[in-house]
C-alpha cells in the first residue's frame, strides 16, 4: 500500500453508511468518534503540528510500504492528514451517511478542487442557476482555460437539464436548497437523469444541512458544503467538506493533497465543537425561519417572500415531501427600490448587515450590492437579482425578537 492509500485507510470512518445512532442530535455529538481518545480526554485534542516524526528508519520504511502492522494512527506530514482533522472528517462523513469525508479550507475549496479533479480538459458540466455566485463564475469562466464548458439551466426545469447533456458532459451540479431563492432540488429526478446519461452528480448541500436532508441517501455521488455556514455554525471559521463513497473520496483526497487547499487542526477543532449543536441549532432555525417567513408574507411593505415552507413558494410541495425542515434562510423583496431597501436595512437593530449565513447571529444581506455589486443593474436584472431583494439568515435568537426588530425597521421605510 502506498503512503497515500494508507492515509485513506486511516481516514476511513469506523461507521460506514447509515450511522450507528438514530437521532440526529446524538449523531451531532458522537457520530464517527473514537471512544478512546489520547489520555482518555473526553474532547478531541488539537494536534497543532505541521509534521510528525518517526522513531527510526525502520519505522519510516514500514510507513512507506504501508505494512499491515502499521499503527492506524500514524501520520507523516500535515497536508496528508492530522488526527484532529481526521476526527472532524469522521463526524462529517457519519452525519452525511458517507463512507468518507475530506475537510478543506473553505466551501469554495471544496467546489473548485472537486471540479478540477473530476472534469477533464474539454469536458462539460451542467449546473442549475440561482447558485452561489463564485461557483457559477468558476464553472462558466475560470474553467474555460481548460476548455471546459458549462451550461447553466433554470432551476426546476428538468427537461432543460436533460437536454443540456452532451457526449462530453461529465457531471451535473446543483445546490439542494438554492440561494437566494430557496429553490429545492428534486433529487430523484436529478439522480435519474444523471444515471440515464452515465454522468456524475455533485450537490452543494450548504443550506439544507444533513439535519434536513441527506443527499447521499438519494443516490447523489458527492456532497459538498461550505462548513463555514451551518456545520460550523458560529461565524468563527472558514471550512469546506466533500463527502461520498470511498471510491469517489479516495482519488479526490489525492487531488486535494496536491492542490493543497487543506484545513488545519484549530479549524477542525472549532468545527467539531460547532457540529455538536448542529441538530439543536437547525431545529430552532427551521422553526424561527418559518415564523419569520409567515410574518413577512403578511407585511404590507413586503412585495414577495421566498421560503420553501410557504405555500406561495414554487417548491412548497416538493419541500413538504423531501425535507425535514426548510432551513434558516428567508429571502424577500421590499415594496420600493434600492433607497427604501437601504433604509430598512439601516434601521435593523438586531440583525447585522453581513455576508454570510448559517450562524448563531441573524444576518441580513443586500444581495445586489454585497454579492453582485460589481455588475451593472442590467446584468443584475438578467441574473434575476433586483435592487429590493434582501436575504435574511436566521440565527438562534428568539423569533419574537427577530420579528420585533423587522417590524420596527419596516416602519422606518
Ligand atoms: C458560502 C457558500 C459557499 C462558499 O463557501 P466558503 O466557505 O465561503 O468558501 C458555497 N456555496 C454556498 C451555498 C454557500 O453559501
Amino acid at each position: 500500500m502506498s503512503q497515500k492509500q494508507d492515509q485513506e485507510k486511516n481516514n476511513t470512518p469506523a461507521e460506514h453508511g447509515p450511522a450507528k445512532y438514530k437521532g440526529s442530535s446524538t449523531q451531532s455529538v458522537h457520530a464517527g468518534e473514537e471512544r478512546s481518545k489520547p489520555y482518555r480526554s473526553l474532547i478531541d485534542p488539537i494536534f497543532q503540528t505541521s509534521t510528525f516524526t518517526f522513531e527510526n528508519m525502520a519505522e519510516v520504511c514500514v510507513f512507506e510500504e504501508g505494512k499491515e502492522t502499521l499503527s492506524p494512527n500514524q501520520f507523516d506530514y500535515g497536508r496528508f492528514g492530522n488526527p484532529t482533522i481526521v476526527a472532524a472528517e469522521k463526524r462529517l462523513a457519519a452525519l452525511e451517511h458517507g463512507e468518507g469525508a475530506i475537510l478543506v479550507s473553505s466551501g469554495m475549496a471544496a467546489i473548485t478542487q472537486t471540479l478540477l479533479s473530476l472534469l477533464p480538459a474539454g469536458g462539460h458540466l451542467v449546473m442549475t442557476d440561482d447558485s452561489y455566485r463564485l461557483t457559477r463564475d468558476f464553472c462558466e469562466n475560470y474553467l474555460q482555460r481548460f476548455n471546459i464548458t458549462c451550461s447553466v439551466i433554470p432551476f426546476g426545469n428538468y427537461d432543460a437539464l436533460e437536454a443540456a447533456i452532451r457526449p462530453e458532459t461529465r457531471l451535473l451540479l446543483s445546490e439542494v436548497i438554492s440561494n437566494p431563492y430557496n429553490r429545492v432540488l428534486d433529487l430523484k429526478r436529478f439522480v435519474e437523469i444523471a444515471k440515464n446519461h452515465k454522468v456524475k452528480t455533485v450537490v452543494d448541500a450548504t443550506l439544507v444541512t444533513p439535519i434536513n436532508l441527506r443527499p447521499l441517501d438519494h443516490g447523489v455521488d458527492l456532497v459538498l458544503h461550505s462548513a463555514t455556514k451551518y456545520l460550523g455554525g458560529h461565524n468563527d471559521l472558514l471550512a469546506g467538506v466533500i463527502t461520498g463513497q470511498q471510491k469517489f473520496i479516495n482519488p479526490l483526497r489525492e487531488a486535494v493533497c496536491m492542490l493543497g487547499g487543506v484545513s488545519d487542526p484549530n479549524t477542525a477543532y472549532l468545527l467539531i465543537r460547532g457540529m455538536k449543536t448542529l441538530s439543536l441549532r437547525v431545529a430552532q432555525q427551521n422553526k424561527t425561519a418559518q415564523a419569520v417567513a409567515e410574518f413577512l408574507e403578511n407585511q404590507p411593505t413586503v412585495e414577495k417572500v421566498w421560503y420553501a415552507g410557504l405555500k406561495s413558494h414554487p417548491d412548497y410541495l416538493l419541500a413538504q415531501q423531501t425535507l425535514k425542515g426548510f432551513g434558516g434562510v428567508v429571502s424577500f423583496t421590499i415594496k420600493g427600490k434600492r433607497e427604501e431597501t437601504f433604509r430598512f436595512l439601516d434601521a435593523l437593530r438586531l440583525s447585522f448587515i453581513s455576508a454570510s449565513l448559517g450562524g448563531l447571529e441573524s444576518l441580513v444581506l443586500h444581495v445586489a450590492t454585497q454579492a453582485y455589486g460589481d455588475l451593472t443593474p442590467e446584468e443584475r436584472r438578467q441574473l434575476n437579482i433586483p435592487e429590493n431583494l434582501v436575504r435574511l439568515s436566521i440565527g438562534i435568537e428568539d423569533a419574537e425578537d427577530i420579528i420585533a426588530d423587522l417590524d420596527q425597521a419596516f416602519e422606518k421605510i
